[in-house]
C-alpha cells in the first residue's frame, strides 16, 4: 500500500508538472497574442519637483489588459516576457507609446505638460544591435525632442559589462537622450560603476525611504546618497514616497524630485491630463 502511494503522489506531481506546463504556454502564446491585439496599456507616474509640487517628469510603466484576468501588473507578466525574449517587442511599443503621448501633450497644453518621460529598458534590449536606430527611430516618428527622453536601466544591468555597457550608453546619449540608474542601491555593486558609465540620473530606489522617519541611520545614507548625487552632478529622483513626513524629510536634505504614491500613482495618460488641468488642488 505504502508502495501505490508513492506511486499515486508521483502521478500527481507529473500531473502537475503537467498542467504548469500547459498554463505557461498558454501564457507565453497569450502575451505574444497581447501585443498584436492592442493589450498593452501605458500608465504614467508623475515625477514631482520639491518644494513647489509640480509634475515635471513621467515614468511609462506597463501593464496588460488581459481579457482572462483583467489589469496586469508588470510583476504577473514582465518575467516571462524576459525568459522568451518578448520583453523587447514590449519595451518598444511602450517607448512609441510614450515619445508619442508625452509629444502629443507638449503640443496641445505646453503649460501642464511633462517636461520629460522616462521608459524602462530591460537588460535583453540593451543587447539588440539596432537599439540605437530604433530610439532615434521614435524619437523622428514621435517629434518628441532628445532631451525630453529618459531610458531607466537598472544597475545590475549596467555592471555586466561595463566597457560594453559604457560605450552602448555613450552611443545613446549623443543621440540627446538621458540615462537613468533605476532602483539604485539595491543591486550588490560597487560605487566604482558611476565613475565609468555615462549617467543624467540617479533614482533612488524604494526601499531605501520605507520605515525611513524612524530610523535616524538610514535618513543619514538616503541624505549622503542625494548629496553624493548632487556632487556628480546628476538630477536625483528619490522613488516610492508614500507619505507627507517622508516628503517633508527629503525637502530638508536638498532633495529635487520625488516619486511615489502620496505625489500620484501610475494612471492612463488621459486621466493624468485631466487631473493636471484641474485647478490645483494636488498634495
Ligand atoms: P520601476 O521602474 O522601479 O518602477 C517603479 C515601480 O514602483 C512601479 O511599479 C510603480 O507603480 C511603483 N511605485 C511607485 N511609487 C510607489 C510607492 O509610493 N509605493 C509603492 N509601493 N510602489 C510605488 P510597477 O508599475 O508595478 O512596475 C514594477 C517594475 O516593472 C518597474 O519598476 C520596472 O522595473 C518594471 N517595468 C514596468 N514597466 C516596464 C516596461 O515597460 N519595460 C520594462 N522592461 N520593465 C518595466
Ligand atoms: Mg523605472
Ligand atoms: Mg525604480
Ligand atoms: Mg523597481
Amino acid at each position: 500500500a505504502a508502495k501505490d502511494q508513492g506511486k499515486n503522489r508521483f502521478l500527481t506531481f507529473e500531473n502537475r508538472m503537467h498542467e504548469q506546463l500547459l498554463s505557461r504556454l498558454d501564457q507565453e502564446s497569450r502575451l505574444r497574442d497581447a501585443v498584436h491585439r492592442g493589450e498593452l496599456r501605458m500608465h504614467l507616474q508623475p515625477v514631482v519637483s520639491v518644494p513647489d509640487g509640480q509634475m515635471v517628469g513621467a515614468e511609462a510603466l506597463v501593464r496588460w489588459q488581459d481579457p482572462q484576468h483583467g489589469l496586469r501588473q508588470p510583476g504577473s507578466f514582465i518575467p516571462l516576457a524576459e525568459e522568451t525574449g518578448m520583453i523587447v517587442e514590449i519595451d518598444r511599443w511602450v517607448l512609441m507609446e510614450a515619445c508619442r503621448t508625452i509629444k502629443q501633450w507638449q503640443d496641445d497644453d505646453p503649460a501642464t505638460a511633462p517636461a520629460w518621460v522616462s521608459v524602462n529598458l530591460s537588460a535583453a534590449h540593451l543587447e539588440v544591435p539596432d537599439l540605437t536606430d530604433r530610439i532615434a527611430y521614435a524619437l523622428s516618428t514621435s517629434g518628441l525632442p532628445a532631451r525630453c527622453l529618459v531610458l531607466e536601466l537598472t544597475e545590475t544591468i549596467l555592471m555586466r559589462d561595463i566597457a560594453v555597457t559604457a560605450a552602448r550608453l555613450e552611443e545613446l546619449r549623443e543621440l540627446g537622450v538621458k540615462i537613468a540608474i533605476d532602483d539604485f542601491g539595491t543591486g550588490y555593486s560597487s560605487l566604482g560603476y558611476l565613475r565609468d558609465i555615462p549617467v543624467d540620473v540617479l533614482k533612488i530606489d524604494r526601499s531605501f525611504i520605507t520605515g525611513m522617519t524612524g530610523n535616524g541611520r538610514q535618513q543619514e545614507l538616503v541624505n549622503a546618497v542625494i548629496q553624493l548625487g548632487h556632487m556628480l552632478g546628476l538630477r536625483v529622483v528619490v522613488e516610492g514616497i508614500e507619505e507627507a513626513d517622508q516628503l517633508a524629510l527629503l525637502s530638508v536634505m536638498g532633495c529635487k524630485f520625488v516619486q511615489g504614491y502620496h505625489l500620484g500613482r501610475p494612471v492612463p495618460a488621459d486621466e493624468l491630463r485631466v487631473l493636471r488641468a484641474a485647478p490645483a488642488v494636488h498634495a
